[in-house]
């Protein structure tokens, strides 16, 4: 074996060689908070009537890993907000022995001192926390909901002992200032945290590059209180950063400097629509297929599923980031709060 480990080709593999080894499902669009970045003033919620049974997701999941998918992160809108989510994590315990190594979940976190627990005896292996101030003035300004909760719920899956990230978006203007306490308390309670740059898929299309805080400014940042080393990316979207050879900070740069190169994401929403990329302008709708999925023989599926994934396009080319807004500013009805990130 000389020490090399073998990858296995997934079945689903694009034009450009990159395997396809994770899935995001959304399981709802809604949610309880209105962050600025991300939900739309008048959201239009998808009708429950609408929205893909958890059976018929449980059965796309299985048939996913048995293709070559290796980790499922839920997420939504906030998915904890779905009736029967802790239930279906349970569920996708049975797909462990067919290859699915992790279950994740994107929240924030707001129902976590309600959840922490069943999410952990349910088989949860981590969490991904959105929170993206320390300043209870400054997180209703952006969420339009208290912060309070999800400090409780932070603290709730501590107690449980569920390994979690703290993901925090930054607006320039709005919360670049959060950017060396948020290190601090991270640092302190050795939460591992990642800054993510404000990427133009806000529900009301009033991104503009303007207001990305950019990597090199969060470092400059970053500067003034630690000496910074860069670590080497590990085939995740964040760089990571060594502050003063003790702790690490991640940054997702997406506008800067994209990490296209290397992913192996597929995501689909809470009504069924496969994307195979966050910046895709357009999805595929496989909810009548995957209705089908619980009775029909596979192959039909499979062949769909393949050909879309095998057109993904190669990179976006961010320095043309507002380029891509302006042309999709009219066309382009999905948003974050359907994709789920
Ligand atoms: N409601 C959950 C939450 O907030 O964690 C899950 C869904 S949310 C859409 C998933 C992630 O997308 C969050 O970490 C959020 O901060 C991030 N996000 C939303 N809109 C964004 C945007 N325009 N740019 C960058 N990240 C964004
Ligand atoms: Fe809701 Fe998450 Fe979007 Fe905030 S980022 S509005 S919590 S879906």
């Amino acid at each position: 074996m000389n020490g090399v480990v073998s990858i296995s080709p997934s079945i689903f593999q694009d034009q450009y060689g990159r395997n396809k080894r994770k899935l995001r499902i959304s399981v709802t669009d809604r949610c309880n908070f209105k962050c600025m970045y991300c939900m739309p003033e008048h959201p239009e919620w998808m009708k429950k009537q609408d929205l893909l049974s958890f059976e018929a997701l449980y059965q796309f999941c299985d048939f996913m890993v048995q293709n070559g998918i290796e980790k499922i992160r839920i997420t939504g809108g906030e998915p904890l907000m779905r009736l029967g989510v802790v239930h279906f994590i349970r569920n996708l315990q049975q797909l462990r022995h067919k290859g699915l190594k992790r279950i994740s979940i994107t929240t924030n976190a707001h129902y976590l001192t309600k959840y922490a627990h069943d999410l952990k005896q349910a088989g949860l292996d981590d969490l991904n926390i959105s929170l993206d101030s320390l300043n209870p003035d400054q997180f209703q300004f952006l969420t339009k909901k208290k912060l309070k909760p999800v400090l409780e719920g932070i603290a709730a899956v501590q107690s449980v002992g569920l390994p979690f990230k703290i993901n925090a978006v930054l607006m320039k203007g709005k919360n670049e200032d959060q950017i060396l306490p948020m290190v601090n308390w991270a640092k302190h309670q050795k939460i591992p945290l990642r800054f993510i740059e404000f990427m133009p898929l806000d529900g009301d299309q009033h991104w503009t590059k303007a207001d990305v805080v950019t990597e090199q400014e969060i470092l400059k940042v970053l500067s003034c209180q630690f000496h910074i080393q860069e670590l080497k990316q590990e085939h995740e979207p964040a760089r990571l950063y060594r502050l003063n050879d003790e702790y690490d900070v991640g940054i997702i740069s997406t506008i800067s400097h994209s990490f296209c190169g290397e992913c192996d994401r597929i995501r689909l929403t809470a009504q069924g629509e496969l994307y195979n990329c966050l910046f895709a302008t357009q999805g595929l709708m496989l909810k009548p297929l995957l209705d089908q999925l619980i009775t029909e023989k596979d192959e039909t599926i499979r062949q769909i599923l393949q050909q879309a994934l095998y057109q993904k396009t190669s990179t976006y080319i961010w320095h043309k980031a507002e380029g891509f807004h302006r042309i999709h500013q009219h066309s382009r009805k999905i948003s974050m709060h359907m994709l789920g990130g």
